[in-house]
């Protein structure tokens, strides 16, 4: 049983209107790692990251969690079952304060005596936020916000993260700060970690293992630091 992945995605194809987004991709993700989906604009990722978590309907395959089918189980019960999903583009509350986005992250909770540990690790790995937890979201900067993305979803005390771009439109300085802070977490507790990323460069570095999708297809997976080494991904992904 202990060998059962904690996430398998088996042969799932999506379609939107009757074009295939994702034509029968099948991964694993073991508890504990970190796993990067590396791919170009339109490669079917963030589909991936939405059928997991309950948001786009799939028209076959099978997605299982600890081995239990996610097939016909709705989106908020997908998260109390552990699954946490930072999508493309942020998705947080521009009206509410970064405290409140934080705190309506925490609905599933049912351990509700954690939740000033939570906060306090949150702000711990993001001091930004700590200093602005009263400021209303929308103000905050990109980066800002792409931190209280990722702190909204450790509210939520998920084992395993889904993260869809969290370095976009982010400075490189900024890009290297948010990747480091996810491998922070997958360190400090085993959080376990799905990423999304166009900047393959620094999600191959944190990453154990990594797949490349091709416009829906998986096209080739293996440890981090192997593709890191592959000609063809060097050529592709990372600027040759
Ligand atoms: P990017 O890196 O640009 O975000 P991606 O790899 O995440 O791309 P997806 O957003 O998953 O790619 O899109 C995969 C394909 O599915 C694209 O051709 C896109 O146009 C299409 N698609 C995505 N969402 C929808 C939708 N709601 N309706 C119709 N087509 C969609």
């Amino acid at each position: 049983m202990n060998d059962t992945p904690m996430l398998t995605v088996d042969n799932l194809i999506v379609s939107y209107n009757g074009i295939r987004a994702l034509q029968g991709i099948s991964l694993t993700v073991q508890k504990g790692e970190i796993v990067t989906l590396i791919g170009a604009n339109g490669a079917g990722k963030s589909t991936l990251l939405r059928a997991i978590s309950g948001l786009v309907a799939f028209q076959s395959g099978s997605i299982s969690f600890h081995g239990v089918p996610l097939n016909s189980i709705a989106a908020h019960k997908i998260v109390e079952m552990g699954i946490s999903h930072v999508p493309e583009g942020r998705g947080i509350f521009a009206n509410l304060t970064v405290f409140e986005n934080l705190k309506l992250a925490t609905w599933t909770r049912k351990d509700r005596e954690n939740l000033d540990e939570a906060f306090r690790r949150v702000f711990d790995l993001f001091p930004r936020l700590k200093e602005r937890k009263n400021q209303p979201a929308g103000t905050l900067s990109g980066g800002e916000q792409q931190m209280l993305a990722v702190g909204r979803a450790l509210m939520t005390n998920g084992s395993l993260m889904l993260l869809d771009e969290p370095s976009m439109g982010l400075a490189p300085v900024l890009v290297r700060d948010i990747i480091r802070t996810i491998q922070e977490i997958n360190q400090q507790d085993g959080t376990t970690i799905l990423l999304v990323e166009q900047n393959a460069r620094q999600a191959l570095k944190i990453a154990h293992r990594a797949y490349v999708l091709e416009t829906g297809v998986i096209s080739l997976s293996g440890e981090a630091e192997e593709l890191r080494n592959n000609p063809k991904v060097q050529a592709a992904y990372l600027g040759g």
